[in-house]
């Protein structure tokens, strides 16, 4: 594909720079679980609003594309002018085999199934044969998600040999049994839960694999592949009136290699960001887990984030919005993970 970038020649670069983020489009990844009304709440969508939000997307005229190359493009700042979806499912439900599959599968629109692989063939899950049958698909991947849907970061306490043993096995184990089982394997990874670290980070970078968590927000050019976020679609998130936004929204132009991993040391945890042009303070936005909007001191180009309270979640977000222009806007979700918290 040829595009914009590659068509000018050097001595137009500083014109281009000067071109408002705005014209960049960005990749949004979506986040499913189950696609049924019978399934847990929290981490279900109904087949009716799965219906409707695969029109919306439609209605928008946005493509839906294959996660890995997509990633990779988006990140490289190679994305087409018009924003991109891709479409997730996290644990390989028997319900997005009964439900989803057959939908996108008659518009052979892509999508990537995240297996924990322990799980396969177990009851509510899908079975090799079923997995087999998708991923005969071009249109289909399937991906890593873990052999057992552990916690994966290193707990407190958990002595270091003991750590690298335990997530080197999940990591390695689960994606060789996806080999065996249907073949080439892509080299993705969705973290349980979308718990990660940096020491968790940095394996997934020694494999070449991109790490996909349950923040919220747009892949683009300032995203970093080890971090990459999902707009999670169960009931209570995807629904259509705020899903417009999600679909249209860019990727916060702040890299992201540089924000903290999230690992909670002081609760309520501190987010220093710093602006720069387009962004400025008095246009931002920013939420809380549970306590809605939350204010933020600025100085200059620098703003601090902090929630006026401790969080008790093991996982929580701050998340903050800034207008992008056209209607859009640039998004951007901090994950921290209380490890102090019991596990799910
Ligand atoms: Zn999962």
């Amino acid at each position: 594909m040829i595009t914009f970038r590659k068509l000018i020649s050097l001595p137009a670069l500083s014109l281009i720079m000067a071109l408002p983020y705005a014209a960049k489009a960005d990749l949004v990844v979506l986040q499913y679980h189950h696609v049924a009304d019978s399934t847990p709440p929290a981490t279900s969508t109904s087949l009716s609003l799965f219906e409707a939000q695969m029109k919306m997307i439609s209605d928008l005229g946005l493509d839906v594309v294959s996660l890995g190359p997509a990633t990779r493009e988006a990140l490289s700042g190679d994305a087409p002018q018009t924003n991109q979806v891709a479409i997730t499912f996290d644990d390989a439900y028997e319900s997005v085999y009964n439900a989803a599959a057959p939908i996108l599968d008659q518009k052979q629109m892509p999508y990537t199934i995240f297996v924990n692989t322990d799980a396969v063939g177990g009851p509510g899950y899908m079975d090799w044969a079923e997995l087999k049958e998708l991923s005969s698909n071009d249109w289909v991947t399937i991906a890593n998600h873990s052999i057992g849907h552990g916690h994966l970061a290193r707990r407190s306490g958990e002595a270091e040999a003991d750590w690298h043993k335990r997530t080197n096995r999940s990591l390695d184990v689960a994606q060789k049994m996806l080999e065996k089982q249907l073949g080439a394997t892509a080299q993705l990874f969705a973290y349980p839960y979308g718990e990660y670290d940096e020491a968790l980070e940095q394996k997934v970078t020694e494999r070449d694999w991109l790490g996909f968590g349950q923040q919220s927000g747009a892949i683009g050019h300032y995203s970093h592949g080890t971090r990459l976020p999902r707009f999670p679609m169960a009931n209570a998130y995807g629904q259509l009136s705020s899903l417009k936004d999600k679909l249209l929204s860019k990727a916060f132009p702040i890299d992201a290699s540089r924000l903290p991993d999230g690992v909670v040391s002081d609760n309520p945890p501190s987010l220093t960001l710093k602006l720069e042009a387009p962004l400025s303070a008095s246009r931002l936005t920013c939420f809380a887990s549970g306590l809605g909007r939350i204010n933020f001191s600025a100085s200059s180009d620098t703003v601090t984030i902090q929630a006026p309270k401790a969080l008790n979640a093991r996982r929580f977000r701050y998340n903050c919005t800034h207008p992008a222009g056209n209607g859009s806007f640039y998004w951007l979700s901090q994950q921290w993970l209380n490890l102090d918290a019991p596990e799910d």
